[in-house]
């Protein structure tokens, strides 16, 4: 069950303003509990074409794909010789790790698009990957961003401000804000770690050296969680909108301290693919260390190998070069539609791989002519849900191919039979 934090787009507003008016939503039970995946449905309703009378919400939603499943990796030092194994990885490992990425077909997407795809904005690919760059440490800048550069993957620090050179714990290793602003300036998505990097469940400062009282704690805990947003997002000029906490400790009452200051997105160290509805106050990264190489096999496999593939390298295919139909993300006003897509495109397909999947009906007994390249299926039970996934894939030359797409399905034509709505056309 998914406990989604905000569900509007804010716009820019003053931050103590923003926190204020997240306080007294936080407080709304009714808000807290309401479920997420009705972004979706927005595109069926009526409501859909209103005037944009409350810009918080756009009047018209994608369908998005709910099946893709995003695996974040989280590293710390990028050095030659590994001393400390549990937060060291050698440059060449990192190296091999991001172009097995690549190899087997997972995509690596930014943490916006995550946070986008979640709230029902946009779809990702099916197979994504996040990386992530822990505690801002100076071979982040120079080793491992030049390898994510060479491979054009986007990724994410999390800083923890004392951390930074110049703060507390800043010290010769340490990133410098000057290379964070660069890094800014490059795309890279900057997000917050706390202040001083402590178990934030304890009432004990360890910089102070210091037992705190309760009122004393909740004073720390502020500036831990909402104090060291408030930084980044000054010094940077960035909007900070995600918190990894510290060693992954915390407990309900550190998540609301994470909700009411802003954050829409908690991040803890146990690692598992996160789905659609995987909920967003405690998404699980993979820490990726030197002695535990096993960890990002894992987890790459454990993406790779849902679709049956047999741990085999499976690449995506655009759904756009497949003339589908119904295309993605269109909306249709049958529960009972012809499904067809063209396989022309990528070459002809071995005989008999071809399977389609349908959500809500599994495998089913698709047509597949070779002479024209067409795949069909009429589906003969109605659908129940108001979107639907559609899942091919082939073997050509014996390499998996797959693709996935969504439409929506609108009996009553409510959204397509208005007079001035245009016609539904593909999104990716
Ligand atoms: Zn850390």
């Amino acid at each position: 069950m998914a406990l989604p934090y905000f569900m509007r787009t804010r716009p820019v507003v003053h931050p103590l303003l923003l926190a204020f008016g997240l306080l007294i939503c936080a407080k709304d039970e009714n808000f807290a509990a309401k479920p997420q995946p009705q972004n979706t449905k927005a595109a069926a309703s009526p409501a859909a074409s209103a005037p944009a009378s409350s810009p918080a919400r756009p009047t018209t939603k994608p369908v998005v794909d709910q099946t893709a499943q995003v695996i974040i990796f989280g590293y710390h030092r990028f050095v030659d010789n590994v001393r400390h194994p549990d937060t060291e990885i050698t440059p060449a490992a990192f190296e091999a790790q991001m172009k097995e990425l690549k190899d087997r077909g997972i995509t690596v997407i930014g943490m916006q698009d995550l946070l986008a795809w979640k709230r029902g904005e946009k779809s990702v690919p099916p197979r994504c990957a996040i990386i992530t760059l822990d505690d801002g440490w100076k071979s982040q800048y120079e080793v491992a961003w030049p390898i994510l550069k060479k491979f054009g993957y986007t990724h994410t620090m999390f800083i923890y401000t004392e951390g930074v050179q110049g703060g507390h714990f800043g010290g010769g290793q340490a990133i410098t804000w000057e290379q964070l602003a660069e890094m800014r300036d490059a795309g890279v998505d900057i997000q917050g770690h706390t202040a001083t990097h402590q178990d934030l469940r304890k009432p004990y400062d360890k910089v102070a050296k210091k037992r705190l009282s309760p009122p004393e704690y909740e004073q720390w805990l502020q500036n831990e969680v909402a104090g060291s947003k408030q930084l980044l997002e000054q010094r940077l000029g960035v909007r900070v909108n995600c918190f990894a906490v510290p060693y992954g400790f915390y407990n309900q009452h550190v998540k609301d301290v994470a909700r009411n200051a802003g954050y829409e997105a908690m991040f803890t160290v146990y690692g598992q693919p996160i789905t659609y509805n995987a909920p967003l106050d405690s998404l699980g990264r993979y820490l990726i260390e030197a002695n535990k190489p096993k960890v990002f096999e894992d987890a790459v496999k454990m993406i790779s190998t849902s679709s049956g593939g047999g741990g085999q390298p499976v690449a995506e295919v655009a759904t756009t070069n497949l003339s589908t139909s119904p295309a993605d993300g269109e909306t249709v006003r049958t529960a009972l539609p012809l499904i067809k897509a063209n396989l022309s495109a990528i070459g002809p397909a071995d005989p008999g791989s071809v399977q389609l999947r349908v959500s809500g009906l599994g495998l089913v007994p698709a047509t597949y002519d070779p002479k024209t390249g067409t795949v069909a299926y009429q589906v003969t039970q109605k659908l129940r849900e108001k979107t639907c996934t559609v899942i091919l894939s082939v073997k050509s030359g014996g390499k998996k191919i797959e693709a996935h797409w969504t439409f929506g399905i609108d009996e009553t034509g409510a959204a397509a039979s208005k007079p001035l709505s245009p016609t539904p056309t593909p999104k990716k």
